[in-house]
């Protein structure tokens, strides 16, 4: 054969990027279990680039020059699974497989050890940026073999987004890293936009403002730190007129927030590395709570708020101060989602440069910012880097908008806005940076009910108190 790629599961997501690949010169051996698709591909784009049409899983395989490169696009689960089985016993020694799907990273785990021990390649790969960055330059996050790499790089450095020419694609690291990072960034995203939400929610209450004057506020945020691929749609979500009925189009939208899982997977890992992604986990219970309907009902009108209305006075350092926290809190979410992945990394022996992480998702993902760049550039003064925060560049951008962060989430409080990412991430902040913390009492609570011992701030050693007796106290 001679294909130098092969697109496997040709719906939204895999016609777009095979797509992608012809229109970068490359060409694509495509494929679909049921061949409609396939063929609809070739007769609606066809002429965009060489692609090589096959009906059959062996013709598709046999279409493509080796070492064989196979992109699989399913849905992701028992589909690529399933696909997987069948391409199997076609492939040849040093064929590369690529599971390009929004695969759970212990899947990518299992389904790379398992083709690792036939002699293929199995690369698992995060793709970000929805169909429009998968026809147009997607952020891709490919795992799997450095051998691996060598081969694919090159192709999909080229059809990854770019910004200021750099590509959004690097090796991530071993088996299931690639699909774990794009886990990650999901999980950044529902942070990313419950804050968004909360601060939204916070001008609307604060300044009675219409969803037009909000949309506009984020409309000039995005010309500053905040700029960013979620603030600039922020700005024309809520600019946009709902035709129905003639009212601001999110205020018709029912206030349910929905989930595919990834959030949840995210603060799954979150809780088995023992890493506080507050930002992540608040952000994920918040849509739950919206879908919560019948505790909400059962809350409406009966639980008392004790509040007065907001009539904020001085709306322009209002607005400022939402814009201050949202900066703020923001980072706290990518603090966090960078410690987990320096958490997983040395779990799993993956090596993941954290900085290369926030360049590739520069471009192409949903999560696309301004402020990657700073990320990158801390990570470069520090490969290890305990903190984000603590990097010189955040401890000062943070830094200056703490009163303003303090200033509002004590508004929402007084007032009874839900802001509980805001919240959160300013008692992370407050937790982490702080000399003492409580967690003292709890360690001596453990010691007194489960013998579960303490260490003391005077001397080296684990001890034990006996409370029931006479309390005196025991190395342990
Ligand atoms: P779907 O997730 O809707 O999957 C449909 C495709 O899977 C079709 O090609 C279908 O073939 C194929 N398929 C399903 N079951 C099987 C099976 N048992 N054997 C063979 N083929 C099967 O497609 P999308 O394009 O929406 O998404 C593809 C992948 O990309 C998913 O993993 C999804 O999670 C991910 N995704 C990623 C996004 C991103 O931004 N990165 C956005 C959206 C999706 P057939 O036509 O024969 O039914």
């Amino acid at each position: 054969g001679t294909a130098e790629i092969g697109v496997t599961g040709l719906a939204v997501m895999g016609r777009n990027l095979a797509r992608n690949f012809a229109r970068n010169g490359f060409t694509v051996a495509i494929h679909n279990r049921s061949f409609a698709k396939t063929q609809s591909l070739v007769d609606d784009h066809g002429d965009e680039g060489t692609f090589v049409a096959s009906e059959s899983v062996e013709d598709f395989v046999a279409s493509l020059a080796r070492p064989r490169k196979i992109v699989v696009m399913v849905k992701a689960g028992a589909a690529t699974d399933a696909v997987i089985d069948e391409l199997v016993p076609h492939l040849d020694e040093g064929d590369i497989v690529v599971d390009a799907g929004n695969a759970h990273f212990p899947d990518t785990i299992r389904r790379e050890k398992a083709l690792r021990a036939k002699g293929l390649h199995f690369v698992g790969s995060g793709v970000s940026g929805g169909e429009e960055g998968a026809l147009l330059g997607p952020s891709i996050m490919p795992g799997g073999t450095a051998e691996s790499y060598q081969w694919l790089g090159p192709i999909l450095e080229k059809i990854s987004a770019k910004v200021d020419g750099v590509p959004c694609c690097t090796y991530v690291g071993p088996d299931g890293a690639g699909h774990f990072v794009k886990m990650v960034h999901n999980g950044i995203e529902y942070a990313d936009m419950q804050l968004i939400a909360e601060a939204y929610d916070l001008l609307k209450q604060g300044l009675g403002a219409s969803a037009a004057e909000i949309g506009q506020i984020f409309a000039d945020w995005n010309t500053g730190d905040l700029e960013s691929f979620l603030i600039e749609i922020t700005a024309d979500v809520l600019q946009h007129v709902d035709a129905a009925s003639g009212s601001a189009f999110v205020d018709i939208v029912l206030d349910r927030a929905e989930q595919k899982g990834t959030g949840r997977w995210t603060v799954q890992n979150g809780l088995d590395l023992g890493v506080p992604i507050t930002g992540i986990a608040e952000a994920t219970f918040a849509r739950a709570l919206s879908g919560s309907v019948p505790q909400r009902t059962a809350a409406l009108g009966t639980l008392p708020a004790h509040t007065t209305d907001w009539q904020v006075e001085d709306r322009a350092a209002f607005i400022e101060d939402v814009r201050l926290a949202l900066y703020a809190s923001k980072v706290v979410a990518y603090s966090q989602g960078f410690d987990q992945i320096a958490a997983a990394s040395a779990e799993f022996g993956w090596d993941i440069d954290r900085g290369a992480m926030a360049r590739i998702w520069r471009g192409g993902c949903i999560i696309r910012a301004r402020f990657l760049n700073r990320i990158t550039e801390a990570y470069e003064r520090n490969v290890d880097l305990p903190l984000l925060l603590a990097d010189e560049y955040f401890t000062g951008a943070v830094g200056n908008g703490v009163p303003a962060w303090r200033r509002v989430v004590a508004g929402a409080a007084l007032h009874g806005v839900p802001t509980p990412a805001f919240s959160s991430s300013l008692a992370y902040y407050d937790g982490v940076r702080a000399e003492r913390l409580p967690a003292a009492l709890i360690q001596a609570q453990r010691d007194f009910f489960g013998a579960h011992t303490y260490r003391r701030t005077d001397r080296d050693g684990t001890f034990h108190t006996t409370w029931s007796g006479d309390r005196t106290e025991q190395d342990a």
